[in-house]
């Protein structure tokens, strides 16, 4: 059904690297990007933009289909300003199967069809405001209705009476006595020295590393450079805080001392200068508090998702969730490879006696993932039209003087509501006998038989609301 030859834009990712694919003009063809043959199936979406000014009245309408084998969502254009009549042109609206940049950029698009510059920004004009409202909520959410009663409740966690202090699912990684959390890459019993609540690198001895392994993990560290300081540039209180044995969070003593932007301390070494130098005097105890999502695979082995780190220093963000390019390295990058899902806690032995104490990690929970029940198709039962039309009305939430009301409409066969204050209406199905469910949010309007007032149950609460009229 779709004008190939008006096929404008494709938008693909292909895991490991974002790789924007654009095609514009006339010859265009989406199937050269793996879009499935077969014509796009409309979904039952549709947007009609108002005529203004007595302008040309576009529509657009959304349509399933496949690109390499992944479910994509099409949009339609048509009757756009100064567009031919009868023609359409087609862009990605996104992977119905991902939430990430659902809306490809038009700029380059633009670009390569200057005759369609002002069709699309006329359109565009009109319809920007509908089409972020309506499509970008149906595409970028995570599957779950809003304020689902089904979505699993987080793990209640036992907060800590001071900052940097351990929560209560903490693992201790070192409580200041004893180094029998960790050992040597070969298994063996650290040679650093402990001391007095805290351990210190023995310079030649190689690094050591956590029994315990993580992957997704918060991680407290505290360390301390030597004092009085020793050396220059990356020569001077050098460590480091590996993550997975594989991703440095620099440990150095910068303070008041020139080294390179991206081998600073806070550093993610090698990748990411910290966004501002909060280092202490050398001797000074520092703190790092560190949110990790470790990378992830697909069974081939391919990369799907890089690594990110948050570090704050001395309770400054120096790091803010920044997508790591690979492994940490010297001198080149080196490309991510697929290895173990957890891996331990590494510290550096760089030659320099740096301190270390009070050390916990966390590991965290992965999001809980949808299911087959909450997206499954709302059963929607049919409602004739003066039934429906009897539920329109104002509505009071609250007994305030003057408070605006709720607005509930009829609209051919579902209702829409908006509530006071709210620029967007919203849409409710018939599920049963008055009874009313939100397309998007885990929750109903019950109407009363008589129509008076109407229970408004969401997030395991109900609110009874009362007709004005
Ligand atoms: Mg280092």
């Amino acid at each position: 059904m779709g004008d190939r030859r008006d096929l404008a834009a494709v938008h693909r990712d292909s895991g490991d690297a974002r790789s924007v694919t654009w095609r514009g003009g006339s010859g265009s063809d989406l199937r050269d990007h793996g879009l499935d043959r077969k014509a796009p199936k409309p979904l039952n979406r549709v947007l009609r933009i108002p005529s203004i000014f007595g302008f040309a009245r576009p529509r657009l309408e959304s349509h399933a289909a496949t690109m390499d084998d992944e479910p994509i969502e099409l949009a339609r254009c048509s009757r756009a300003l100064g567009y031919p009549a009868g023609r359409s042109f087609w862009f990605l609206i996104g992977h119905s199967s991902t939430h990430r940049k659902p809306i490809p950029t038009m700029r380059r698009f633009l670009a390569t069809n200057p005759h369609r510059f002002f069709a699309v920004t006329g359109m565009f004009l009109l319809a920007s405001l509908a089409v972020s409202a309506e499509w970008s909520s149906v595409t970028r959410h995570s599957g779950w209705k809003q304020h689902s009663m089904r979505r699993p409740k987080p793990t209640v966690v036992v907060p800590a009476d001071a900052p940097g202090q351990p929560p209560a699912d903490a693992v201790i990684l070192f409580d200041g006595k004893s180094l029998d959390k960790f050992e040597t890459p070969g298994g063996g019993d650290p040679k650093w020295t402990l001391g007095d609540g805290y351990f210190e690198v023995k310079p030649g001895s190689g690094p050591i590393v956590s029994k315990n392994t993580f992957g997704d993990v918060q991680l407290h560290v505290e360390w301390a450079s030597p004092d009085p300081a020793i050396g220059k540039g990356q020569d001077r209180g050098n460590s480091g805080v590996f993550l997975m044995n594989q991703f440095e969070i620099q440990v150095l003593d910068n303070f008041e001392a020139e080294t390179y932007a991206d081998g600073q301390a806070g550093a993610i070494y090698g990748q990411y200068p910290p966004l501002a130098n909060v280092s202490k005097p050398p001797g000074q105890w520092q703190t790092y508090d560190i949110a990790f999502r470790r990378p992830r695979f697909d069974t081939a082995g391919k990369l799907v998702e890089p690594a990110r780190i948050t570090v704050i220093h001395n309770g400054v963000v120096v790091q803010n969730n920044e997508v790591i390019y690979g492994p940490t390295s010297w001198l080149r990058y080196d490309p991510y490879a697929k290895g173990p899902e957890t891996g331990p806690i590494e510290l550096q032995d760089h030659g320099h006696k740096v301190r270390f104490r009070n050390i916990w990690a966390r590991p965290l929970p992965g999001r809980a993932a949808v299911d087959a029940v909450e997206t499954a198709p709302i059963a929607v039962v049919s409602v004739p039209a003066e039934k429906l039309k009897s539920y329109a009305g104002e509505y009071s939430l609250n007994t305030r003087p003057n408070s605006p009301p709720l607005v509930v409409k009829a609209m051919g066969d579902h209702l829409m509501a908006r509530f006071p204050n709210r620029v967007t209406e919203m849409k409710l199905v018939p599920i049963g006998d008055g009874v009313f469910q939100f397309t998007e949010t885990d929750a109903k309007f019950e109407f009363s038989p008589d129509g008076k007032t109407l229970h408004f149950h969401i997030g395991g609460d109900t609110r009874t609301i009362t007709r004005r009229d």
